[in-house]
């Protein structure tokens, strides 16, 4: 084993990969291989243990957004403490064994190492500590020695809620979790691929939650199936953490052919196929035999890219409206920021052609079925001096694209005025989102919001964290 103080000059940051293309695209299991211990540890070494740890800034746009104590974990593993590791990991981080699988890892792109030189691979030390807590038996039900009278009902069972509910749990409080579809997860469940994240890890949490006392109340739509007046007269506190599902459109002629899709409905369907539910309610979108064209360069679009290959689709195309960023950090966006570089997932290297500074015009299709799409190479302007850049259509640059199955990865919009949402009477920001105000509350005293449903489409960590801290703001409510 490396010196310690010498690690970031001695050892190479070492990535683990993925499973084989030809291995992988055969199953939804996961794609990421995992370094071994001894590895990790070298790995480990690697972290400075610098004088400011920007990894782990409370600022909200630098390092890790639940502050994990990245350099004190990393010390840990480096000397083979994993249960030591696991204690500090688990003083920030709730579920890492979600962010160890899916997490961009800003903290990454804050890591004083990664000024000169790689990062220091801490994603993959967390989630190395996590699994052994879980294989080692390190992670233990832990009920609450105390339970409070009061009640609060969580709406919403992703990353916001699930955090929500363990904390709130964890300090006594009676809580009841509301999920509309038919196993708890939310994103973690119906959204990201199995690939990426294989739904064992999100039941095994919820059974560890139930264990500890959380009440799940799954297939129910509060403001549907249970009214905001049967939870204001049943809860001393409500959370609002139903996300922002709503799939962003596009208008465009031909759009209402057969054969376009919103991504959620194509990535849900198949993600419920490898759940074993029933999906015979649900018209089948399938990409098997099909020409796929995905519109969206962002991960829900890099999702379908990965899913429409494992379902047999001849050939996958992914088009982008914004340009093909620098494959280098930018000067715009300069260490410690996240970098508004080049990414790319192990889907794209499944087999998927990448266009950016591309508009759909118009879909075209034969029999009210789409058969393709005319684009054209957008360049951006500034709309005005000073003012924010526009996409302006290339003179000539038009082109068709054949295509059967169109997927639509644009990103989501705010839920709306839901019926819940109207019933209870929060408000709404210029977005469309509920409104947060301190503490986590809306505008209605015992109603709290966290997650997407308030920021937008976000990270399962900053959900996490926004879970946290409405935890917090709900136990100042109760005057606990
Ligand atoms: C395809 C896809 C891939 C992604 N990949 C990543 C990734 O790799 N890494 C990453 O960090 N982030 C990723 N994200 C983003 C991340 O999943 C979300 O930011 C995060 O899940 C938001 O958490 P949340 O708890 O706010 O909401 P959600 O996870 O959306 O959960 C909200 C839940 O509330 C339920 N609900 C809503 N209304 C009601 C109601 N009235 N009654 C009962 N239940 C209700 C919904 O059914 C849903 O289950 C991805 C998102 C998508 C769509
Ligand atoms: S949760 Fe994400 S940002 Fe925080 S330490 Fe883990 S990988 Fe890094």
């Amino acid at each position: 084993m490396r010196h310690r103080e010498r690690g970031f000059i001695e050892v190479s940051r070492e990535d683990p990969g993925y499973r084989p293309k030809d291995e992988r695209v055969k199953d939804y299991r996961a794609v990421e291989v995992r370094l071994s211990d001894a590895d990790l540890r070298e790995q480990a070494a690697r972290c400075m243990d610098c004088g400011i740890p920007f990894c782990q800034s409370a600022n909200s746009s630098v390092g890790c957004p639940v502050v994990n104590v990245i350099p004190e974990f990393n010390d840990q593993v480096y000397h083979g403490k994993w249960r030591e590791a696991l204690e500090l990991l688990t003083e920030g981080s709730c579920f890492p064994e979600f962010t160890g699988r899916v997490c961009p890892a800003p903290c990454e792109a804050s890591c004083v190492c990664g000024i000169n030189t790689d990062a220091v691979t801490i994603r993959q030390i967390e989630l190395t500590i996590i699994e052994h807590g879980f294989s080692r038996g390190y992670v233990d039900p832990r009920i609450p020695e105390v339970r409070r009278d009061e009640r609060v009902a969580v709406v919403g069972s992703g990353p916001a809620g699930l955090a929500a509910a363990h904390k709130l749990n964890q300090s006594g409080f009676n809580v009841v979790v509301y999920e509309a579809d038919q196993y708890p997860g939310g994103m973690l469940r119906y959204g990201i691929p199995d690939f990426k994240l294989e739904k064992w890890v999100v039941e095994r949490r919820v059974e560890l939650l139930e264990k500890e006392g959380v009440v799940f109340e799954t297939g129910v739509e509060v403001g549907v199936d249970v009214s905001a007046h049967y939870l204001n007269k049943r809860f001393d506190a409500i959370l609002l953490a139903g996300g922002a599902r709503g799939p962003r459109d596009l208008s465009a002629e031909g759009r209402e052919l057969a054969g376009i899709e919103f991504a959620m409905d194509f990535l849900s369907q198949q993600n419920m196929r490898n759940g074993s539910e029933d999906v015979s309610h649900l018209e089948a979108i399938s990409a098997k035999g099909k020409r796929v064209v995905v519109i969206g360069g962002g991960d829900t679009g890099s999702d379908c890219v990965g899913t429409s290959i494992r379902q047999g689709a001849v050939s996958v195309q992914q088009f982008e409206i914004m340009p093909k960023p620098p494959m280098e950090r930018p000067e715009s966006t300069p260490w410690p920021l996240w970098p508004n570089k080049m990414r790319t997932s192990s889907s794209h290297l499944e087999g998927c052609k990448r266009q950016w500074s591309v508009t759909t015009n118009t879909f075209t299709g034969e029999d009210r079925v789409v058969t393709g799409l005319e684009c054209a190479e957008v360049k951006w302007v500034l709309s005005e001096p000073g003012g924010r850049p526009v996409p302006k259509v290339v003179e000539g640059s038009e082109f068709a694209v054949e295509a059967d199955l169109v997927l639509l990865a644009m990103g989501f919009v705010s839920p709306g005025h839901t019926q819940l949402l109207d019933d209870l009477g929060v408000d709404f920001n210029e977005r469309g989102f509920v409104t947060r105000h301190p503490e986590n509350a809306t505008s209605v005293p015992g109603v709290f919001v966290a997650g997407d449903i308030t920021d937008g489409p976000s990270l399962v960590v900053r959900a996490m964290q926004d879970g946290k801290n409405a935890a917090k703001g709900i136990t100042a409510f109760l005057g606990c």
